[in-house]
């Protein structure tokens, strides 16, 4: 994709690994049961759901099962006390303001839902971050994000922050990576306000998509080459990674989404990562955030 300015590390950060270390393995019906515990329950979205997590078992093996469930806990834990807008650290290390890099990741600039209440924390370690076993690819990880934690962690790219022109790549990249993180974030397993039927469902939604002719990939074949002798595991990592860069490619690239998403995929955005901000235009988003980089990179360079 021509838009795409790429340098040194290429890789996006998969980091998440929850997945691999489920280690339990349960029947749908343990899913259902633990869903009509919650208030709200009924009949006609139970016989839905079960249809659903049968599909997702067969694809992901039961474990997702475990998964879902770990995921709906570790959110309602979460989503008690978090911060409207993330806590932002490390950017110091590479002569970036935290308070500028906290304007550019707000809820002024992503769907509403997507930030406040749903990522606690970015940290900047410069470290350089290894590849992710599980995937068997190379490369390494610019950016991550783990399972239940709600933390983004940016890792050494590889861009230099030296010049103007340097200092307005790099922020541009950071937020490059920082679409796909919230992907992550905003996931079946890690937005903090899903209901857990809405998780099987986000997830059942995702993986049919994904399974469709001419689905969306990313323009350096990395969905592709995630594999694994566990077949189960590569279905998943390839689904997780395809709605991240679903979210990434929307975000960060809207006026090519048109030619890029199909209209059921950009309907699936709208229903899962805008479901709290039907008003939410990536294309005027994605403008007013470039003329804050351009600010922010004048300010920058005074201090
Ligand atoms: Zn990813």
């Amino acid at each position: 994709m021509a838009a795409f300015v790429v340098a040194g590390i290429i890789t996006f950060g998969p980091g998440t690994e929850g997945f691999k270390n489920i280690t339990t393995a349960s029947a749908p019906e343990k899913y259902v049961e633990y869903v009509e515990k919650q208030p709200g329950a009924d009949e006609f979205k139970t016989e839905m759901l079960r249809a659903k997590l049968g599909f997702l078992v067969e694809k992901f093996s039961p474990h997702i099962i475990d998964y879902l469930m770990m995921g709906d806990k570790a959110a309602n834990k979460n989503n008690k006390g978090m911060p409207n807008q993330p806590i932002i650290t490390g950017f110091d290390k590479i002569g970036i303001d935290n308070k500028a890099i906290s304007e550019l990741w707000s809820k002024k600039y992503y769907p509403a839902g997507a930030i406040e209440g749903n990522i606690a924390s970015v940290e900047y370690l410069g470290n350089r971050a290894g590849n992710v076993a599980d995937y068997n690819i190379g490369g390494e990880a610019a950016a991550s994000a783990r399972d239940f934690s709600d933390i983004i962690q940016f890792h050494d790219d590889g861009l230099r922050v030296g010049s103007k022109k340097e200092l307005k790549d790099k922020i541009e990249n950071l937020d490059w990576h920082f679409t796909h993180e919230l992907g992550h974030n905003t996931d079946w397993v890690n937005q903090n306000t899903l209901t857990p039927v809405e998780r099987a469902e986000f997830l059942h939604d995702i993986a049919k998509a994904f399974e469709k002719p001419g689905s969306f990939r990313d323009s350096m074949g990395y969905i592709d080459s995630i594999n694994n002798p566990d077949k189960h595991k590569e279905n998943y990592y390839k689904v997780r990674e395809y709605w991240a860069s679903l979210c990434e490619q929307y975000l960060s690239f809207p006026e090519l989404s048109r030619d890029y998403l199909s209209k059921d995929e950009v309907g699936l955005i709208k229903k899962w990562l805008e479901r709290e901000d039907k008003e939410f235009n990536p294309i005027k988003a994605e403008k007013e955030k470039k003329l804050l980089i351009e600010a922010l990179v004048e300010k920058g360079l005074r201090k």
